[in-house]
């Protein structure tokens, strides 16, 4: 909530103590501060604390030649916040799985799940109090 009972996700936040740049605001957060705001909305609503929490978690592709990406994810304080185990895919070096995941496997996962709502990587941390 950014006060006067306002929420808003997604590219109208202005990133707060994060490694992203003031400008840049990837759908990667939006994706995961959707159902934070959708969360504290309904907390509010029903008279309840807010619980759930932003890390600042964002993702870049990094491409560094054709056929290798860095997955970049990261939140707050440039802690790295990796969706996947750093055996499969390390998020601090160029790899091929990861330009093939960018490439091929999450256009149809944006497509026809996410932005369908369908989601299960993205639940909010619930903490006991949040601001
Ligand atoms: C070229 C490019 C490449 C990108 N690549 C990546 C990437 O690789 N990874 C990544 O994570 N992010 C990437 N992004 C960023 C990502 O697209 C945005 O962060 C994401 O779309 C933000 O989602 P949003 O819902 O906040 O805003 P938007 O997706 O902009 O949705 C806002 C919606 O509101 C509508 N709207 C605006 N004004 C009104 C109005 N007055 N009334 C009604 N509707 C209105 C708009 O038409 C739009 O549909 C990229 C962006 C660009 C431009």
């Amino acid at each position: 909530m950014v006060g006067g009972g306002i929420f808003k996700p997604g590219d109208t936040v202005r990133p707060m103590r994060s490694v992203i740049p003031s400008g840049v605001r990837p759908a990667a957060a939006a994706r995961k501060q959707a159902p934070i705001v959708a969360e504290n909305l309904l907390a509010v609503m029903d008279g309840r604390k807010m619980t759930a929490a932003y890390d600042g978690y964002g993702s870049c592709p990094l491409t560094v030649e054709r056929g290798k990406i860095v997955l970049a994810e990261f939140g707050y304080g440039g802690k790295l916040l990796p969706t996947f185990p750093t055996w499969l895919i390390d998020g601090t070096k160029p790899s091929t799985l990861a330009w093939y995941l960018k490439a091929e496997a999450l256009p149809p996962i944006y497509w026809h799940a996410m932005l369908k709502g369908r989601e299960w990587l993205a639940s909010p941390e619930l903490k006991g109090e949040a601001a």
